[in-house]
């Protein structure tokens, strides 16, 4: 997996060399069919050459190769007009003026449109479908929740304005560290709240990694198995790698892995890398305390209850809410 910086950089290269290409298609375009335009053009490069040549032998004859040039432009473009093509066709056009698309200015600086395009591939990179981009904690909609306590005594508006707080506390925060555990029920709105803090986090312009555990045990596995062919098995490297280094990583549904004790290590070790480095990690679960205490090892969960605040979300399925 390449950084977001490369994927734009490669961009900007592709628009540079498509551009050249078109560039290049037009002008023999043009030759084949005028021979004008072929001793024009020749004419130009060798004036080119002679106007480089006159700057480092301090400016001999500067002036009347700079009338040539001039005069062969004027007449290139009375050529192309009376070939009833636009005056700028054989112009190069930038995308972006600025860096004429090369992502830096002329001082060196990063590009207001190189740092667009690295932000734009950074969400691509997180991993996050379509509908995740748009849950956010503006688009939280706590008028999904009863505001009436049930015989706990608690009401589910309650508990869900709690989780929202301590997620978004989390998110605007995410500078210091820490690490979050949303536990809740199927359908109570934990990858919601996940898609929320990682928008936020994204906002900001840091990195972010989502999956679930499911499919990242299955890389895991694949990696360590070595199943899968060379193509396979470098990009899953890669994107394990992205997964210990980014700035948020977000395990999606805990306990829903095909677990094995590699399984279980496997993640261990992940959460592990991430602690030591203090880079923040969400884990979002539907088990218990006890099963989690089950089906993994003691050392894992006392990390995991250690080193993460515990938000529960709602227990009861939102999803069904929607059509009741
Ligand atoms: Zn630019």
């Amino acid at each position: 997996m390449q950084s977001a910086q490369t994927m734009a950089l490669n961009e900007l290269k592709n628009i540079r060399e498509a551009r050249n290409a078109e560039l290049e298609r037009r002008r023999a375009e043009l030759r084949g069919i005028s021979s004008e335009y072929a001793a024009i053009e020749s004419g130009l490069q060798r004036a080119g050459n002679n106007l480089l040549r006159s700057v480092l032998n301090g400016g001999k004859d500067f002036d009347r190769i700079k009338d040539f040039i001039q005069t062969k432009q004027r007449e290139k473009t009375a050529l192309l007009r009376g070939l009833d093509l636009p005056a700028d066709y054989l112009d190069e056009k930038y995308n972006c003026e600025i860096c004429r698309d090369t992502g830096f200015d002329d001082e060196g600086k990063k590009c207001a449109c190189l740092k667009e395009l690295t932000a734009k591939f950074t969400i691509v990179n997180s991993n996050m479908s379509e509908m995740m981009k748009g849950q956010t904690f503006e688009n939280f909609d706590l008028s999904l929740f009863s505001p009436v306590p049930d015989t706990s005594g608690k009401a589910e508006l309650e508990i869900a304005r709690s989780a929202m707080d301590k997620a978004k506390n989390f998110a605007d925060n995410i500078e210091n560290g820490g690490n979050v555990l949303l536990k809740g029920g199927i359908g109570t709105g934990k990858t919601y709240l996940s898609s929320c803090i990682a928008n936020r986090v994204l906002d900001m312009g840091k990195t972010v990694y989502y999956e679930t555990a499911y499919k990242l045990c299955e890389l895991l596995e694949n990696i360590h198995f070595e199943k899968g062919d060379a193509e396979y098995l470098d990009h899953a490297a890669s994107v394990k790698k992205y997964a210990e280094d980014v700035d948020l990583l977000i395990i999606d549904d805990l306990g829903t892995e095909f677990q094995t004790q590699f399984t279980a290590a496997a993640l261990f070790d992940l959460f592990n890398t991430r602690l030591m480095r203090k880079k923040p990690t969400v884990i979002s679960t539907n088990l218990g305390l006890d099963e989690l205490n089950n089906n993994y090892s003691s050392r894992f969960i006392s990390r995991i209850i250690g080193e993460y605040t515990i938000i529960p979300t709602v227990s009861r399925d939102l999803r069904r809410k929607k059509y009741e």
